[in-house]
């Protein structure tokens, strides 16, 4: 069983830019990591980060999600950091239409453990059952985003660690075999599913 942790209260700023459920229409995936960024241990952490440096997102929470492993061969932690139809700032002019997911770690240079990567695999399935079950469609890496970052040169997720045509494939099969066991995405589960995927099992 899946569990997602509600860190919302430390990590939103309570300014709200709300979005309609139906206006979040893709998810995209980030890293947190590389010689630029602090080291932190958690989504609170990073929160924390862009509190500080208000040149980056105007000091806002940019990820609704953030995935990590808590050290080597240790538990992996999924931790909800803004509500579903609040827009973060991750990805310019997508942060309205994309949730933003961010794994920590830099997978530009590192492939995330087995157990990490399963697991992103997972909320990015759940998060496709809220957002549109066309996988190949809604899912993208960051630098897939045309116009998604000020810098052209950006590599994010990583595609060593996270080969986004690999995730489209792996998700896609997630999902399918979710729908065995949920029935096809509807609104209520859709409803049910707004304050993500807290305790609900996959
Ligand atoms: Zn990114």
């Amino acid at each position: 069983m899946l569990r997602v942790v509600d860190r919302i209260a430390e990590c939103d700023d309570g300014r709200h830019q709300e979005v309609l459920p139906e206006a979040r229409t893709h998810i995209a995936l980030h890293r947190f990591g590389g010689p630029t960024l602090p080291y932190v241990h958690d989504a609170a952490g990073i929160a924390r980060f862009y509190r500080a440096h208000p040149s980056y997102t105007g000091g806002q929470m940019p990820y609704s999600v953030v995935i990590y492993q808590t050290r080597e061969y240790g538990p992996i932690m999924v931790e909800q950091a803004l509500p579903i139809s609040e827009v973060g700032p991750h990805a310019l002019r997508w942060s309205d239409e994309a949730i933003g997911v961010a794994v920590l770690g830099d997978f530009r240079k590192a492939k995330p453990s087995f157990e990490l990567w399963n697991v992103t695999v997972d909320i990015c399935a759940a998060l496709a059952f809220w957002v549109n079950d066309n996988v190949s469609e809604i899912l993208r890496g960051h630098s897939e985003l045309p116009h998604g970052s000020s810098d052209p040169d950006k590599d994010c997720p990583g595609e060593l660690g996270f080969p986004m045509d690999k995730m489209r494939v792996v998700v896609t099969n997630k999902v399918r075999w979710l729908e065995t066991k949920w029935g096809t995405p509807n609104l209520d589960l859709k409803r049910e599913l707004q304050l993500l995927v807290m305790g609900f099992e996959i």
